[in-house]
């Protein structure tokens, strides 16, 4: 792919963050589905539903652009998965898995606030320039969605933070 203008730099960085969001509901189920701490779990579970809604989010503006949904290989993603899930295997005691494993979702959440960092100043300048602000969707346009994601993004960052100083860091340094 051959990228030439800022609109279709913007269409590549939906399609990276479409991609890695695919693979971060099946990271995050495959997390859900070990033997895991009960907040853990409860908080994984509420931002895989999070994640879903991102995707639907995703998918409405791809269509709002005349485009069909479509995700493109994002390495980051898929490294700090491969990453997170080596790191997870070799750790035999479940206090300090849980504390690696709740590590490796939030450089997740980091990886998605960078993404979407971009693609929100990216739809703001495209808009401004008026190919992307006739683009409605229901009474939100382009970057009002994707301002929503990254927001979401961040609450889960704070969140995984507080789950760490709280709770998960603490039982797995006992
Ligand atoms: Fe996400
Ligand atoms: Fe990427
Ligand atoms: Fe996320």
């Amino acid at each position: 792919m051959t990228i030439q203008s800022m609109n279709e730099l913007f269409l590549h960085g939906l399609q990276d963050i479409y991609y890695a969001e695919n693979q971060i509901t099946k990271v995050l189920q495959e997390m859900m589905s070990q033997r895991i701490d009960t907040a853990l779990f409860d908080n994984l579970e509420h931002h895989l539903e999070e994640t879903q809604e991102q995707i639907k989010r995703l998918e409405q503006i791809f269509r709002a652009l005349g485009q069909t949904p479509q995700g493109v290989t994002c390495q980051a993603i898929l490294g700090l998965i491969e990453e997170g899930q080596e790191l997870v295997r070799e750790i035999e005691d479940e206090n300090v898995r849980d504390a690696a494993m709740l590590a490796s979702a939030q450089a997740i959440e980091r990886y998605e606030i960078t993404r979407y960092g971009t693609l929100v100043a990216w739809a703001d300048e495209i808009g401004r320039s008026g190919v992307v602000d006739q683009q409605q969707l229901g009474s939100l346009e382009i970057v009002d969605l994707l301002q929503l994601s990254l927001d979401e993004e961040k609450n889960q960052d704070a969140r995984l933070t507080a789950l760490a100083e709280s709770r998960i860091n603490r039982h797995a340094a006992a």
